[in-house]
Parts: structure tokens; C-alpha cells; sequence
């Protein structure tokens, strides 16, 4: 099986129906694309690039992205999609070590990877003939490697999760099943980079024969997601959560309710009550929240459209990150051991997503795959009804004076301030603790702020959780998946 055939299937079946949209334009029919993706992926081969080799791809949200990524299956190459906001030096890292042959760009991002001189071919129009294009997409077994996805190096450099045919056909099954029913009607609007969720989630749009929508933006702008949805119709999206709470923003400014949004995908990273709240509030129950990462792509448990309930009476689970998805096992352990429901301890799964390890790094994969268990290196605890609540990631765990603090409780709280923007609590080393709470914020001006702070933990929890020190800066620093980088905060305070 090979993910390609789903577009040479649907380009047969439903050849004349509308595929690509570049805003509101119509830019390609079904038939199109694949003709497109089939003259590309020749083009490939006339570069010396092999079935099994990576190609990498380096451009912003386009419909090129997507038959870029289609017509390296087609060929039967390995797709690298690299973030689109990375720093030339970064992607450059990535299409070294990821070992791409070339890499589809477009012309502004050409130009500035060229200058790291990275060593292999930079293609922004590769000479894709109409008459030269490959008939079918070239046979592939399920354990053949599909994507590498770069994982977006919250914690440290980047890891490529070595995904496979099947990994990609199982989530794709998984989405169909929990997230969202896609209809050939519906619309995919790719406002998130491609090189991540999003991306992933356009696989199973081909296979229903549904519509892709690229904002003209080439990223996202809350205003232009409105009106998109408003035009197209039945429109989803992927959104990281920070893009969830601008996309709020621009509808209170514009006294808007999501006309034409069907459901909005949100996850990748921990979505705040309160920010979910307004969203709600603004939107009514469009909403499904996925927690996933690049091991698993992106998906390993849903809380879906039932589970949230209205903004008035949100459902009883609406704080937990959802089930397991329909294709894996999910169990939470300590020491190995799996402990009871209730019992904070490290998710693990096993099933069809899960990756066959990191590319080059055999230490990284013995670590996170242990007996064909992923480790996610999250904390969290199951309840009696199967739902999965995130604690934290092992690694942001505070232990101060023996006692362990998980950052994202008390964040929570200092979230629910109405003057703060954005915060993060971090460990710092102190003699006499080991670690102290430290909290980076944010947030508007209030001169009894720190004050105001502490009442309202004092409130909720034990006084050990207590931020001892406040630091505010203008903006806290974020990848460019939008997620704080907790490493540059332990770094500043350093
Ligand atoms: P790196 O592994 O390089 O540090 P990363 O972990 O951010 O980067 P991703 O695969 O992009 O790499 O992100 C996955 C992580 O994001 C998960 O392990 C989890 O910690 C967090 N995450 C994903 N979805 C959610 C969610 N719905 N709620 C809370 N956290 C989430």
C-alpha cells in the first residue's frame, strides 16, 4: 500500500470534483492534483532521486506543498517536511541529517537555505511535464518509511519519527473514526503549518475526496479563517491552541460566530480552560481536542465534539485530553509497573501509529520504545471511564524540597488573572530546595500583580506549588509551533 494510491483513487472516482483552493480560488480538481503529483514525482526521478530516498520539503502552506507531498509517494520517496518558519540554519540541520537527496522549495525560501549551502539540489520548479508523468504511484510495502517527521524540539533538538505507509493509514482510520467524519463536501484549511498536524490530517481529506483550502496569508491570521469559512463552508482546521485564542479574538472583535466552521481540531500542546471557555463561548461546540505527537502522529487520544458539551454546560471531562483513539492500547505506568486509575505515571502506547524509532539515533529510540510500548514522556493519569488527564511532561516536573510540583496546575491558575497573557512556571535550582517555582509571565499592567497572584493560589493550592519569584517579560519565547519554550526560560533565568 502506498498513501499516493488514495489520491489516484479519488482523482478516478470523483475526477471533476473541486481538490485545491488557494483562498477562495479554485486552483485544481481532483483530477488535476493527481495529474500534477504524477508529473512532479517524474520530474523526481529524472533528478536521480530512488524510491526510499528522503526529499525534503521546505515552502510555505501552498497547494504545491500538498502535491509536493503527494508526488514524492508517488514516486515512492520519503517526504521531510520541514517547518516553513524554521530558521534557514535550522532546516538546513534537518535536510542534513534527515540525509534528503533534494529539497521542493519555493522562492522564498529558496534563496535564504541556499546560503547555509547545504549541499544537495534546491528545486523551486523542478520541470514537471505534463506528458512524462509516472501512471501509477510506485508499489510500497506498509512498513516502508512515509514521512520523517521532525519533532518540533520543545525539549531539545528535533527528533525524525520515522513514520511508515501503515502509521500514516492507521491514523488516518483513527481520525475518520473519532475526530471527524470528513465528507467529500467538507473543506481542510490549512491555517497551521503543514509540516505538522495539519499535514498529517490532509491525508485523510484525499482519501474522502473533500476540499483543501491554503490562505493566501500563507499562515495565520484569525480574520482570514473567519472569512474563509464564511466563503467555503463546512470548513476544518487543525489549530494549536495559541491559534485557537486568536482566532476568539478576531471573532469578538468582529462580532463573529464561526459561520461555516464545521469543527476546529485543536491540540499539539496544552489548551488552557479558560482560553477554551471563551472559545466555546464565541463559537458553540465545534470543537475536538487531540493530544498526539510526532512518535504517534499526532494523535494518540481524542476528546470529541460530545465530550466538550455547550460553553453553558461543558461536559463532565472536558478538563482530561479525551480517550484512546480506536487503534491503540493506552496505559499509564510507574517504574514500569501499570498503576490504577487515578494514579499519575508516564503514558505508553502500543498499536499501528506508533513509529518505527528516530532516524540515526538508536540511544533515542531504546529509550522511548520498550517492547513495542511508547514512552511519551508525559504524565497523566486514567479514570474509571478511560479518560486519559495530562499532568505534564516528565521533564518540566518541579521537585522542590522533595515534593513534586507540576507546572501546568499552577499555571492554570495564574491564567485565570484577567491581566495575565501568558504564563510559565519553571524549576530553578536553590540550595536549599533543590528547585524553586518560578513564574515567567506575560500580562498587562497591574501594579499589585504579584500580590494579586499569590491570593489567587493561596486559594487553590498547597503552598509548596507557590511561585517563590515572578519575572514578566513583553512576550514569552515560543517555537515556531507556537509552544513555550520552557529550555530558553530555564536558560534566561540561569
Ligand atoms: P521535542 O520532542 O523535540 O521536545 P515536542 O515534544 O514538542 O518536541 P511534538 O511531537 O511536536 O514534539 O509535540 C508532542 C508533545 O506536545 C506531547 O508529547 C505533549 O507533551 C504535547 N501535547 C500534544 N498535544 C497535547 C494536548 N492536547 N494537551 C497537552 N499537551 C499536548
Amino acid at each position: 500500500m502506498n498513501i499516493a494510491d488514495w489520491l489516484h483513487r479519488t482523482a478516478a472516482r470523483s475526477p471533476d470534483h473541486p481538490a485545491l483552493f488557494s483562498g477562495t480560488r479554485p486552483c485544481a480538481t481532483y483530477a488535476g492534483f493527481a495529474q500534477q503529483a504524477a508529473g512532479l514525482a517524474a520530474a523526481l526521478q529524472r533528478h536521480g532521486v530512488q524510491p526510499g530516498d528522503p526529499v525534503a520539503l521546505y515552502m510555505r502552506n501552498q497547494p504545491e506543498y500538498l502535491i509536493g507531498l503527494f508526488a514524492i509517494w508517488w514516486h515512492g520517496a520519503v517526504a521531510v517536511p520541514v517547518n516553513a518558519k524554521l530558521h534557514p540554519q535550522e532546516a538546513a540541520w534537518i535536510v542534513t541529517h534527515s540525509g534528503s537527496r533534494l529539497v521542493l522549495s519555493d522562492t522564498d525560501h529558496a534563496g535564504p537555505l541556499a546560503e547555509t549551502r547545504v549541499g544537495v539540489p534546491i528545486l523551486t520548479d523542478p520541470g514537471a511535464a505534463p506528458g512524462d508523468a509516472l501512471a501509477r504511484p510506485a508499489p510500497r510495502s506498509q512498513d516502508d518509511l512515509a514521512w520523517i517527521f521532525y519533532t518540533s524540539g520543545t525539549t531539545g533538538r528535533p527528533k525524525g519519527a520515522m513514520l511508515s505507509h501503515g502509521n500514516l493509514a492507521a491514523m488516518s482510520l483513527a481520525y475518520l473514526a473519532d475526530v471527524d467524519d470528513v465528507q467529500p463536501a467538507d473543506c481542510m484549511l490549512y491555517a497551521a503549518p503543514l509540516s505538522h498536524g495539519a499535514g498529517l490530517y490532509s491525508l485523510v481529506h484525499v482519501l474522502r475526496g473533500a476540499r483543501h483550502c491554503f490562505p493566501e496569508s500563507g499562515g495565520f491570521d484569525g480574520v482570514e479563517v473567519l472569512a474563509l469559512a464564511r466563503a467555503l463552508e463546512r470548513v476544518s482546521l487543525f489549530a494549536a491552541p495559541t491559534m485557537v485564542r486568536r482566532m476568539t479574538d478576531a471573532a469578538r472583535d468582529e462580532a463573529a460566530d464561526g459561520q461555516g466552521l464545521k469543527t476546529v481540531i485543536y491540540g499539539g500542546g496544552p489548551m488552557y480552560q479558560a482560553d477554551l471557555a471563551r472559545a466555546m463561548a464565541q463559537f458553540g461546540p465545534r470543537f475536538v481536542q487531540i493530544y498526539g505527537q510526532g512518535e504517534s502522529p499526532m494523535t494518540i487520544t481524542v476528546l470529541d465534539r460530545a465530550d466538550h458539551g455547550t460553553a453553558a454546560l461543558p461536559g463532565p471531562h472536558i478538563a482530561s485530553v479525551g480517550r484512546p483513539h480506536s487503534t491503540i492500547d493506552l496505559r499509564v505506568t510507574n517504574d514500569g509497573r501499570e498503576v490504577p486509575p487515578g494514579t499519575p505515571g508516564e503514558v505508553e502506547l502500543r498499536g499501528p501509529t506508533v513509529m518505527r524509532g528516530y532516524l540515526n539515533d538508536p540511544d533515542a529510540t531504546a529509550r522511548s520504545l520498550k517492547d513495542g510500548w511508547l514512552s511519551t514522556g508525559d504524565i497523566g493519569s486514567l479514570d474509571a471511564q478511560g479518560y486519559l488527564t495530562l499532568t505534564d511532561r516528565s521533564k518540566d516536573v518541579i521537585i522542590s524540597g522533595g515534593s513534586n510540583v507540576y507546572p501546568r496546575e499552577v499555571e492554570e491558575i495564574l491564567l485565570r488573572h484577567p491581566q495575565v497573557r501568558e504564563a510559565s512556571v519553571i524549576g530553578v535550582p536553590d540550595p536549599e530546595w533543590g528547585e524553586i517555582v518560578v513564574a515567567v509571565l506575560a500580562a498587562g499592567d497591574c501594579a499589585d500583580l504579584e500580590e494579586e497572584l499569590d491570593a489567587l493560589c493561596r486559594d487553590s493550592i498547597a503552598r509548596f506549588k507557590r511561585p517563590k519569584r515572578y519575572l514578566r517579560l513583553t512576550e514569552l519565547p515560543k517555537n515556531s509551533y507556537g509552544k513555550i519554550l520552557k529550555t530558553e526560560l530555564r536558560r534566561l533565568l540561569a
